[in-house]
């Protein structure tokens, strides 16, 4: 069932949801029912399987070094298969255009259409590591918004080329990012906003948000939004905080403020045990106060650990 549809039928009665990542390339998928299988009590509507973008490995061979492109954490769609079978629950295969020609992206889209994925998360993807910006790959899609683009042709039953005489349209419900701090290469909050507003003219159906820490700037992204003519619903993304480090990285990569009371709290900690207790705490409040304002769906991103979502969900859900 689309997302749109599960929020529909819930009646204004805020969902749980949550994303995970495939296990590293070799490593058994049993690892990630064990996560998985704690949560689904809490009967989330669906769950999102991310996509990792391939990088540079670098192969000893002859006293040189051979530079070969691999993906660590492949299977997004066969993982969605899985999920989607052994759970009955809808899974959300995270799309990139970075690394996939529109070919191979038409490929996986006609694979997820067989599979009766009705979801997809379109999603531009980061530059590479060894890159300062994002690079768009020959014959990829540049923006997120081109992507959405491809998704919504296929929906119309216009595939590639023109080559299918009587074709079958997909009737994909399209999820896009949104940043209620704006996304780290936008020159303002405001441009920002009109490149998602491009991404639901272009046939995106929902909105998930990137991580924030402080409601006030999910609520006032989502009333900037709405002022802006972008009627679909925002479902907020929440992350709990489990390690000091996410003092620095979460700033640095999402280009996110923290609120001082959580920093001050994590670095007052002094073991990990009592940093996943302030960070599992503060998203306690959070989620508290979204689902007070009614908000669609809860996302929490989950990054292959259950034991703290478990916690935060257990309380609501
Ligand atoms: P876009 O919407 O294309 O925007 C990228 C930047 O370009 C923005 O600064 C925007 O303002 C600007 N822009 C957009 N259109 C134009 C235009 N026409 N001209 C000029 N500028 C433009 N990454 C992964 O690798 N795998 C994942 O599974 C994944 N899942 C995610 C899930 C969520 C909910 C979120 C919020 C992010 C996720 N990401 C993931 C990260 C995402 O790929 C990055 O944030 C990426 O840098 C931007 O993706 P986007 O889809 O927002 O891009």
């Amino acid at each position: 069932m689309k997302v749109t549809e599960h929020i529909k039928n819930a009646k204004g009665k805020s969902l749980f949801s949550f994303e995970i990542i495939p296990p590293k390339k070799g490593l058994s998928i049993q690892q990630l029912y064990d996560n998985i299988d704690p949560l689904m009590e809490f009967n989330p509507p669906f769950i999102d399987v991310t996509t990792s973008r391939e990088e540079y490995v670098y192969i000893e061979k002859d006293g040189l070094l051979d530079r070969k492109v691999t993906r660590m954490r492949p299977g997004t769609v066969g993982i969605c298969a899985a999920l989607k079978y052994k759970y009955n629950v809808d899974t959300i295969p995270h799309i990139l255009c970075g690394g996939f020609s529109k070919e191979e992206t038409e490929y996986v889209l006609v694979d997820c259409h067989y599979l009766g994925i009705d979801n997809l998360m379109a999603l531009r993807g980061d530059a590479m590591k060894h890159q300062r910006f994002f690079e768009p790959t020959e014959g990829g899609n540049n923006y997120a918004v081109d992507l959405v683009k491809q998704i919504s042709d296929l929906n119309k039953g216009k595939y590639l080329h023109d080559v299918i005489e009587k074709p079958q349209k997909s009737n994909f419900c399209i999820g896009v990012a949104g940043y209620p701090e704006k996304h780290l290469e936008a020159p303002s909050l405001a441009s920002d906003l009109k490149r998602l507003k491009e991404k639901v003219d272009a046939g995106a159906d929902y909105v998930v948000t990137q991580m924030f820490f402080d409601n006030k700037k999910y609520f006032a992204f989502v009333k900037a939004a709405r002022e802006m003519g972008i009627t679909v619903p925002i479902i907020p993304g929440i992350k709990p905080i489990a390690v000091k480090k996410h003092l620095q990285i979460l700033p640095q990569v999402f280009a996110l403020d923290l609120p001082e009371d959580l920093i001050n709290a994590v670095e007052q900690c002094t073991d990990v045990k009592a940093i996943r207790e302030v960070g599992v705490a503060w998203a306690i409040q959070q989620t508290k106060e979204l689902l007070e304002a009614n908000v669609p769906v809860i996302h929490f991103y989950s990054m292959g650990k259950s034991d703290n979502i478990k916690s935060i969900a257990s309380k609501f859900f």
